[in-house]
């Protein structure tokens, strides 16, 4: 028996970096998947690694900015294994960077549609998947950004993933009555290819590492390994949290 023995989990971001690596970890812990996100090859991938290895997973391609991805989403779930259990909702980018007064409206929307109405999406229809089976565990990715730490030249990307945490609050209130546990996973510096588009330069990397106390940056598969406690019974106690897995960024000052 696994952590998530016959859980049905849908990952979002699960092309890249963080998602992928959970698809992988959670498939191994016995969830059947279903991994979204816009690239379809990077997806099949994911997918033929997953079932070389005897696990079960399907991929839906989409735009999680699209609501009707988030439906589509759950849709697959419930026809490929008859339900919904946990939901990392995972999927994010940068968005546009630098000094706010040169950021432009799209760039703001991109970030703000990418990072945080699509948490609104998915969590609208995974909701009642959930409630049909009286229990479930949401979780979405943000981050230190923008929460316990500020940055300069991150305005859209910190405002969107800091507002998943109020969401976090409101949806655990909300759904805890019937259940469904939501909880924000909040990663440190990850080496993913995000963390080379935000720092371009191995100097760059180098100086970010600096800033966790544990003087590195994460591999993906760490990360995921907290996405796992927040999916699986293992937290069964915990919702609404912000849940900093961040080496110590947070706290350091050295
Ligand atoms: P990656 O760039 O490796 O992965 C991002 C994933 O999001 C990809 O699978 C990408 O898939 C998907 N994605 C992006 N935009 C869309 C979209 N519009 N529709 C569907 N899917 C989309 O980054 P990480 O793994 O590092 O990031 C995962 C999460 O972790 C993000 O939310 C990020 O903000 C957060 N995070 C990362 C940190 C880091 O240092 N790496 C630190 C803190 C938080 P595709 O392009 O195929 O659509």
């Amino acid at each position: 028996m696994h952590a998530l023995t016959d859980k049905v989990a849908i990952i979002t971001g699960a092309s890249s970096g963080i998602g992928r690596a959970a698809a992988l970890l959670f498939a191994r812990n016995g969830a059947r998947v279903i991994a979204g996100a816009r690239r379809q090859a990077e997806l099949d991938n994911l997918v033929a690694q997953i079932r070389a290895a005897g696990g079960l997973a399907y991929s839906v391609v989409g735009d999680v900015r699209d609501e009707s991805f988030a439906q589509r989403l759950v849709q697959r779930a419930i026809e490929q294994f008859g339900g919904l259990d946990i939901a990392f909702n995972n999927a994010g980018i940068t968005g546009e960077m630098g000094p706010t007064p040169g950021i432009s409206a799209a760039g703001w929307q991109e970030a703000i549609d990418t990072n945080l109405t699509s948490a609104f999406y998915g969590a609208k229809h995974q909701i009642p998947a959930m409630l049909e089976k009286g229990q479930g565990s949401i979780i979405f990715t943000s981050t230190f950004v923008g929460h316990t730490v500020g940055f300069p030249g991150v305005a859209a990307y910190a405002a969107s993933k800091s507002g998943l945490i109020g969401l976090t609050q409101a949806l655990a209130a909300e759904c805890g009555p019937k259940g469904v546990r939501v909880n924000a996973l909040l990663p440190g510096g990850t080496l993913t290819p995000m963390a080379h588009t935000m720092n371009g330069t191995p100097e760059a990397l180098a100086q970010v590492a600096s800033l966790h106390a544990l003087k590195r940056l994460a591999q993906p598969d760490e990360l995921a390994q907290a996405a796992l406690y927040l999916a699986s019974d293992a937290s069964s106690f915990m919702t609404g949290a912000a849940m900093l897995v961040d080496g110590g960024m947070s706290i350091n000052r050295t």
